[in-house]
């Protein structure tokens, strides 16, 4: 016999999930029997693809024996691919790998204690432990002539036997708890079965003990007959027509097919028949995944081919923008042995996730319909959406009128056709200011020129924005301006305007020379009021979101581009300094003009101490 120990951190996490996720004990049994459906789907593979395997008997199927008498153990037993002694140790040993330092850190502190969370860590396996003391795991891999026995309390480690197991599969054998023997009737997982996995793909037979009586009257006596009975329903729910399937059914398909909780916000099932045949069943989570924003970020599509599982760890199944998606693709003409490489290059599949995206673009264009219900949508899931506006060329019209942006005009959300339709007929763009934050933003002095004409300006306080807006173009042939660039500054200015600026150039000169590289140029701006100043970056200069990402990919520490300084002509300030003649006053007003404008717009100034001095100085003139 053979004892090991778990790997690190098995401890703690086995501590929180056997006590802080004690609210749903019997998840224990989805994720049993999923880890029983994956098995039952790998095997169905082998016996399809791989010719060694063309001659085994499969008879899929999972077998929960119930121990009603005595309530001491709970079986669950498949006929899938089994485990070797290796497989056992690696897959039970390690738990949740890469991912159980993240788990952890999602648990503590304030974090909801949801055990939702445990299916996306796969830590499925260790919630048996909310029901059982003891587990024996009896297993043989399919193919191979010898059993295991892996036996653990789920706090020292585990040891391992070579074990008797007559055929391939795997029994686990509960030796339950207090609350295990609560939940071990008939009744009890009947119920948990049918809502958790009532449309795994292959039969699930409960045995128990029937009552039957016999008899009349006062001879009447109950008998115990035991029985084997098909408790889930089995069916591939996708395959079936639309309106033969309730809410209900929908929804406890998606939170039993993609161990969520929550309701889908919105579902969207196709059939497709004619050149491609194919099924598809997606889903749009209610909450964004938790790991919508990480590289390695789990695929939420399911591929079938003839309703075999393929894979479900394909990100080239949909369009990565829209990784929230969960659902399912069963096709009719793929080949059930095609290999991930040539996934990739398969032209159906490049057919199926075509028609897919245009899909979902299309009923997301139908919800936007209905404000508040995608306005829930969009606080999720604007910010993927304009990732697409960046990579998918071919939908960037559609995606376009999806995404939306923050306004001066109105509170929520608004879209780039509201604006387009509303704008003045003499309006030259489409204005946005961006930056990353929202309050500053809207206090930008930049603003109140647009203010005072009436002209609506987009808020893009998300650090994708500035990414994704210089790829937009022209938006119905408006095209798109930063206010806070040099671009878009001259738009709304009067020939008289301009030919005041024009004349007070030497006042430009005379700040730029005080100031010297610190800026890289000076300009006098009839678009300022009540502010002194304040700074714009040059249209062609990379923006401070661009700058952050060159570094992060090691593309050098550039030089932070130097910002333009606007200066407004009429502020008292400003006439004081075009007024004197004195060098020292001159470059204390001009720097202060500067690093005011610096603080306005949220960033740092270079000099602080010379910054109070300054203002010290002045300050005192004046008193
Ligand atoms: P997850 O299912 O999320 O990978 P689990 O802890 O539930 O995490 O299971 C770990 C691994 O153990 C599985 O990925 C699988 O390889 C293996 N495993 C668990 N149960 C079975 C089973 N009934 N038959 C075959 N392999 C299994």
């Amino acid at each position: 016999m053979s004892k090991m120990k778990f790997k690190t951190e098995v401890n703690q996490l086995l501590d929180l999930l056997i006590h802080s996720l004690y609210s749903h004990p019997e998840i224990f049994l989805r994720e049993l029997i999923s880890n029983s459906s994956d098995a039952l789907d790998k095997i169905k593979y082998l016996t399809l693809t791989d010719a060694s395997f063309k001659d085994y008997k499969l008879d899929p199927r999972v077998d929960i024996e119930l121990d009603e008498k005595d309530h001491k153990t709970m079986i669950i037993r498949d006929s899938g691919i089994g485990m070797n002694k290796e497989d056992l140790v690696d897959s039970l040993g390690t738990i949740a790998r890469s991912g159980t330092k993240n788990f952890l850190s999602q648990l503590s502190g304030d974090a909801k204690k949801d055990s939702s969370l445990i299916g996306q860590f796969g830590v499925g396996f260790y919630s048996i432990f909310m029901v059982a003391d003891k587990v024996d795991v009896i297993s043989r891999k399919a193919g191979e002539d010898t059993a295991w026995k892996w036996t653990s309390d789920g706090k020292q480690g585990f040891s391992i036997d070579e074990a008797e197991r007559e055929t391939a599969g795997t029994t686990v054998i509960l030796h339950l708890n207090e609350q295990g023997r609560e939940m071990d009737s008939k009744w009890e997982i009947e119920n948990i079965v049918k809502k958790y996995s009532n449309h795994i793909a292959f039969p699930i037979y409960l045995h128990y003990e029937k009552t039957e009586w016999e008899g009349e009257g006062d001879d009447r006596k109950d008998k115990k007959v035991p029985t084997i009975e098909q408790v889930n329903s089995a069916s591939a729910l996708w395959r079936r027509s639309k309106k033969e399937i309730s809410d209900e059914e929908y929804t406890e398909f998606y939170k039993s097919s993609f161990g969520s909780y929550d309701e889908p916000m919105l579902r969207i099932h196709t059939k497709a028949e004619g050149t491609l045949e194919y099924s598809t069943l997606f889903f749009i989570p209610e909450k964004a995944p938790m790991d919508l924003y990480q590289a390695d970020y789990k695929s939420g599509v399911k591929l079938y081919v003839k309703r075999v599982f393929i894979t479900d760890d394909d990100k080239e199944l949909i369009p990565s923008y829209l990784r929230f998606v969960r659902g399912i693709i069963d096709s009719e003409d793929l080949p059930l042995n095609i290999s991930r490489e040539l996934l990739q290059k398969n032209k159906v599949l490049a057919s199926i996730k075509k028609a897919s995206t245009k899909k979902i673009l299309g009923e997301l264009k139908t919800l936007s319909e209905d404000k508040e219900k995608y306005t829930a949508f969009i606080e999720q899931y604007n910010r993927p959406l304009k990732e697409g506006v960046y990579s998918d060329y071919e939908n960037k019209t559609e995606l376009l009128e999806l995404v939306r942006f923050k306004s001066t005009k109105e509170e929520g959300w608004v879209s780039l056709k509201e604006y387009r339709d509303r704008m003045g007929a003499d309006q030259k763009a489409i204005y946005y200011i961006a930056g990353d934050k929202e309050s500053i933003l809207r206090s930008s002095p930049l603003l109140q020129d647009y203010k005072k004409k009436d002209i609506e300006v987009l808020i893009l306080d998300d650090e994708i924005d500035e990414i994704v807006m210089p790829m937009v173009g022209p938006y119905e042939e408006m095209p798109l301006k930063a206010v806070n660039k040099s671009g878009a500054s001259d738009d709304l200015k009067s020939d008289e305007d301009k030919k005041k600026e024009e004349d007070l150039k030497p006042l430009a000169e005379k700040i730029k020379s005080a100031l010297g590289d610190a800026v890289k140029e000076v300009k006098i701006s009839t678009r300022l009021h009540d502010v002194s100043s304040c700074i714009v970056a040059d249209e062609n200069d990379p923006s401070a979101q661009i700058q952050q990402m060159m570094k992060a990919m090691g593309q050098g520490d550039m030089p932070a581009p130097k910002p333009i300084l606007e200066v407004n002509p009429d502020h008292d300030v400003v006439k004081k300094l075009a007024e004197t003649s004195d060098k020292d006053l001159e470059s204390d007003i001009s720097w202060i003009l500067l690093d005011q404008a610096l603080l306005i717009e949220g960033a740092e100034i270079e000099d602080r101490k010379a910054f109070a001095e300054r203002m010290n100085r002045l300050i005192s003139k004046g008193l």
